[in-house]
């Protein structure tokens, strides 16, 4: 891409309604624009950024069995009415009134679609268990919508309902649950601890919140600290088979939410626990037949006896990852993508457009790497070099590369890491290399 035809509306001046560090930077790098209260617009670099994020969501929900749908946005009230929630949602529930007068909302949750869904559609033990997943946007109408899109009204979530025969199914459903978080906030480079949430209603310990640790976090967290040495990546993940074990090593060490930790059941000493703030990502909950229950969804089971089926229900902020990623991993000038979120992967800046041995050179090394499938902007507008390095920094691309005259009479470009560490000088042919290659 091209900087000069780019939309790209970065901003130089803080803006005065950011409180925390990734509201701020993604104003400032043109990601993200309000519309209304906790209602954005995702710009070119930020919509790539949500895009990217999805797609290792996605891939991991694919990777533990589970499957993509993609169901209405605005549903019918009856179906809340069904389930006993449309009263008790409360303000949240963005109510509207079609043009029959029926009663529908724009859907904060999408358990009752997908129970009617399944009861319309299933019939027997055989066809479980069964996993459905979409990522859509949800619309909550939050008292105090703040940080961006953090805390959204409207938000892009990733949701997934498991329905099994009983409750060592879905407990195994459960289960690859809390791996694939596991791997899917690791993947995106976050340390994500699984803390035992309130489960509301039902009760029970099937409940975790995973929680990405950052002083500006809304929620008040207590974790041994040995959580932050820990990488789940590094085990490999068998979903066929019992991952209790798994489960087991990874509750092992303590972790809980403000609502549930509790001073006196908690063994960590003091200087081994970690008590701070942090986001939430993601949250697994176990309900059994609330849902299945209340709207009749029922299979036959191998005995011929028709029982209701147990869910849980499973959600990831994916728009609220793009923030929870930046909150981790920024500096003063900006924003530092790990390239699996990156916008792109390489900022190519020319520092002397209109120069024809540098409009060459990073003309040839542009297409070189566009043909390898590597994703850079560059930057080819007649600006000053401080303002090109400055806006390379706010929107924080992995690699830069820098092509100047000096360099390329001696054929040479400077490359660096936004992360950190010294530029090298290279040749045009290694600086390819190193993209193409890692
Ligand atoms: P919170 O406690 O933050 O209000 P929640 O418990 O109501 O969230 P869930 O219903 O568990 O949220 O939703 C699943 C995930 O969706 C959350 O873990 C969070 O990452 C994300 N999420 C929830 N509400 C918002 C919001 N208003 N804006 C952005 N992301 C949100
Ligand atoms: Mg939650």
């Amino acid at each position: 891409m091209r900087r000069s035809r780019y939309f790209l509306p970065t901003l130089r001046e803080n803006p005065a309604e950011a409180q925390i560090a990734s509201h701020r930077l993604m104003l400032r790098a043109g990601m993200i624009r309000q519309s209304s209260a906790g209602i954005y617009s995702w710009l070119p670099l930020g919509h790539r950024v949500l895009r990217k994020i999805e797609q290792v969501v996605r891939e991991e929900m694919n990777a533990a069995g589970c499957q993509e749908i993609l169901m209405p946005a605005i549903q019918p009230a009856e179906l809340w009415e069904e389930s006993g929630r449309y009263q008790d949602y409360g303000r949240e529930m963005l109510r509207i009134t079609d043009r029959h007068d029926r009663p529908m909302l724009f859907g904060p949750t999408h358990e009752e679609v997908v129970t009617d869904i399944f009861r319309q559609s299933v019939r027997s033990y055989r066809d479980l268990p069964q996993n459905l997943y979409q990522i859509q946007w949800k619309f909550r109408d939050e008292l105090r919508p703040r940080f961006g899109i953090m805390r959204g009204r409207e938000f892009y979530m990733k949701d997934n309902y498991s329905f099994d025969i009983d409750h060592a199914g879905a407990v195994r459903s459960y289960n690859k649950m809390f791996v694939a978080y596991l791997r899917t906030f690791a993947r995106l480079g976050l340390t994500s601890i699984p803390m035992q949430a309130e489960s509301g209603a039902i009760g029970g310990d099937y409940s975790h919140e995973f929680i990405v640790l950052a002083y500006t976090g809304e929620s008040a967290v207590y974790c041994d600290r040995a959580w932050l040495d820990t990488d789940p990546l590094a085990m490999g993940i068998d979903y066929e088979a019992d991952l209790q074990p798994i489960v087991d090593e990874w509750t092992r060490l303590y972790a809980a939410t403000d609502d549930k930790h509790d001073p006196g059941a908690c063994t960590v000493p003091e200087d081994a626990l970690y008590q701070g703030r942090g986001i939430e990502v993601g949250h697994i909950f176990y309900f059994g037949t609330k849902y299945s229950k209340a709207m009749g969804a029922t299979v036959t089971d191998p005995d011929g006896v028709e029982i209701a089926v147990e869910m849980g229900s499973y959600g990831i902020g994916v728009s609220r990852l793009a923030g929870a990623i930046i909150e981790a991993s920024h500096d003063e000038a900006g924003i530092i993508w790990p390239e699996v979120a990156a916008p792109f992967k390489v900022g190519l800046i020319n520092l002397r457009v209109g120069d024809s041995a540098c409009d060459g050179a990073c003309e040839a090394l542009y297409a070189r790497l566009a043909e390898a499938g590597v994703e850079v902007l560059y930057d080819d507008r007649d600006e000053r070099a401080g303002v090109k390095f400055a806006e390379m920094e706010l929107i924080g691309l992995p690699w830069q590369v820098t092509v100047g005259p000096r360099g390329v009479k001696s054929g040479t470009a400077e490359l660096k890491a936004r992360a950190g560490g010294e530029a090298e000088a290279l040749s045009f042919e290694s600086v390819s290399a190193r993209l193409i290659g890692g």
